[in-house]
């Protein structure tokens, strides 16, 4: 099992506040970085810089065209039968209204399958008002149900004759706070302008209609697409002592929303894996495969960087053992994962008792991956997840409120500890999760394309 080094190491990472520090470092040096951005190119540097001083070995970055859309101004008004400034932000993609904006009647619909079914007519030259509510649980799957409104609302809105639409945000805090995330055109030339409205503002916006039975809005949403940028994903490696070319791959994602300063989502996650790698390049004996970490380029907006390196990397994709994503806060990591070949099984019964002391147990629920890894899934590359408390995470996700106050060091010390001893689990021993079944794999493809962040129902 462990050697004594490894597990010494469990209650020195917890008590440490290193992943936290590096979330710090990042939020405060680099701050937001939105694809295409000039935050998002300092992040890049930044990333190399950490991976270097963390001792990992092979740092290179692999480059990645990014699409690059740009936050304008964005206001909305309740305009009669009274008057109230709301708190809204535009959805990743959201087209732009006029610079004076538009005002409308509102006509609000409770899911996006009554959005499909509604008469043309009565949605035409009107604000739609998509008020979906997002559940709390601790796995995460009431953001899973709730996120197809923001994917495909806008363009079932638009394609009905509305002017905008306005979401209920995805999220589950009752703060004046909106929560943007990534719309869909199938046609970029079709975006139309597509905002969320804060939960408590989305409230009073449903009681106003409710009570009166009509409400207009005025609406200003002004952001635009830039030519293509160049980012990168940034990759460094503990190299295999014994089977270099087999690779445990751990992923986050470098980019972030440009309203806070991406401390949960997805600092939080990159911290884990620096702690982790430093954690491992410092050991005495290196393990037998080599652990890559990879900070992936617009996930976001895109996941062009985790496209980019599953093409890139196709041919040698039967060389990753497994992947584990990191991209869900800074909550402690409660469930360990696995989805893979008949092999799994047996897999995670090894590695059950390793983060045992750490309270992480292992029920039936096979791993979810993550938006970056999907497209080697996709591949069979079987995944590994450490799951983390999702209770609190959908009040920050997305916000301007996702900043360093929200990070729990404690917690993300538990789950550097988690994934750093994993991974030399993982890295040292012969373990074989086989390989995702080709049946599964076209469900890796359409989650890539969907990005749910967490799955709808398990
Ligand atoms: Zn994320």
């Amino acid at each position: 099992v462990l050697p004594a080094e490894v597990r010494d190491h469990q209650p020195q990472l917890t008590a440490s506040h290193g992943a936290a520090d590096t979330v710090q470092s990042l939020t405060t040096e680099v701050g937001p970085r939105l694809a295409g951005s000039a935050g998002d190119k300092l992040a890049v540097t930044w990333a190399i810089a950490a991976m270097k001083a963390r001792g990992l070995s092979n740092v290179h970055t692999e480059k990645v065209t990014v699409k690059h859309w740009e936050r304008g101004v964005e206001t909305a008004t309740l305009v009669a039968p009274t008057r109230h400034n709301l708190a809204v932000t535009a959805l990743g993609w959201s087209g732009a209204t006029p610079p004076k904006g538009v005002e409308a009647p509102v006509v609000r619909f409770d899911s996006l399958e009554a959005l499909k079914k509604a008469d043309p007519a009565s949605v035409a030259k009107k604000i739609v008002f998509l008020d979906v509510h997002t559940r709390r649980s601790v796995d995460g799957h009431g953001y899973g149900e709730a996120v197809p409104t923001r994917r495909y609302g806008p363009e079932v809105a638009a394609k009905k004759g509305a002017v905008a639409i306005v979401i209920r945000s995805i999220g589950t805090d009752h703060l004046r706070f909106a929560h943007t995330g990534e719309t869909h055109f199938t046609d970029a030339k079709g975006a139309f302008p597509a905002g969320a409205l804060s939960n408590p503002d989305a409230d009073l916006l449903a009681h106003v209609l409710e009570a009166r039975g009509e409400a207009r809005m005025s609406l200003v949403l002004t952001p635009r697409v830039l030519p293509d940028a160049e980012s990168a994903n940034v990759v460094g490696e503990i190299p295999g002592r014994e089977k270099p070319n087999e690779v445990v791959l751990l992923g986050a994602h470098l980019d972030s929303w440009d309203l806070g300063t991406g401390a949960l989502d997805d600092g939080a996650g990159c911290a884990i894996l620096l702690e982790a790698g430093r954690a491992l390049a410092a050991l005495s004996q290196k393990p037998r495969r080599t652990v890559r970490i990879v900070l992936f380029a617009q996930e976001e907006n895109g996941l062009t960087g985790g496209e980019e390196y599953a093409r890139a990397h196709a041919a040698d994709a039967a060389q990753v053992v497994v992947a584990a994503e990191a991209d869900s806060g800074s909550d402690r990591v409660v469930k360990l994962r696995v989805r893979g070949g008949p092999e799994a099984s047996a897999a995670l019964t090894s590695l059950t008792p390793v983060v045992a002391p750490l309270n992480v147990t292992s029920d039936g629920e096979r791993a979810f991956g993550g938006a970056d890894i999907w497209p080697l899934a996709a591949l069979g590359v079987p995944l590994l997840d450490l799951e983390q408390d999702f209770s609190r995470y959908f009040d920050v996700h997305h916000t301007a409120n996702d900043t360093f106050a929200q990070i729990d060091a404690d917690a993300l010390a538990q789950a550097s500890a988690a994934y750093a001893t994993v991974a030399w689990s993982v890295a040292d021993s012969a373990a074989s999760f086989g390989r995702i079944p080709e049946g599964e794999r076209e469900k890796a493809k359409a989650l890539a394309s969907d990005k749910p962040a967490t799955p709808a129902k398990k």
